[in-house]
């Protein structure tokens, strides 16, 4: 159904501000204009939830996590962007696996099953949409995700 995308944002945020500032993280939300889809709510919720919780978790103490909105006439995008560990060059062809983690002490002092991405990416695709990374090591990471506007299951 129709679903605005700029609320269903602000919750996903809301949920997580507690976890963001136990790290002294800064969480901020920024959206370009008011965006209404065709979307599976709770699929998306849960995939970009994964993408800030991930950006909070493997980030370094005082930083940030930025997320933007922003649409045209035929998708909207988010984008997740954190000033974390950042994700090694080698690494970002296999961080949508099923129980992919990356092999660092530091990621691995950090809990997780290595799930998270696998059901971000499922859910992204499952709306004909499309998830990129980019990534720095020590500096941080770039999630962006395109959902056409009017997706039809
Ligand atoms: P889960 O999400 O199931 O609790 P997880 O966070 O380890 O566990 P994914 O979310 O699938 O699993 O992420 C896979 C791996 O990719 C992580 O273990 C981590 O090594 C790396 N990773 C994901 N997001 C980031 C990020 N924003 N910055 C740095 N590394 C990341
Ligand atoms: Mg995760």
């Amino acid at each position: 159904s129709s679903i605005n995308i700029n609320e269903m944002l602000e919750l996903i945020l809301k949920r997580l501000r507690s976890i963001a500032e136990k790290q002294n993280i800064e969480l901020v939300l920024e959206t370009f204009r008011p965006v209404t889809a065709e979307i599976d709510e709770v699929k998306l919720t849960l995939a970009i939830t994964n993408l800030v919780e991930n950006a909070i978790k493997y980030n370094r103490e005082n930083g940030w996590v930025h997320v933007t909105l922003n649409a045209d006439y035929q998708y909207f995008y988010v984008k997740v962007e954190d000033s974390g560990i950042g994700i090694p060059e080698d690494s970002l062809e296999h961080i949508y696996e099923r129980f992919y983690r990356v092999d660092k002490s530091h990621s691995r002092e950090i809990g997780g099953t290595g799930l998270g991405l696998a059901i971000t990416r499922n859910a992204v695709l499952m709306h004909r949409g499309a998830i990129k990374a980019y990534s720095t090591e020590g500096e941080g990471t770039i999630f962006t995700v395109r959902i056409p506007l009017n997706y039809i299951a």
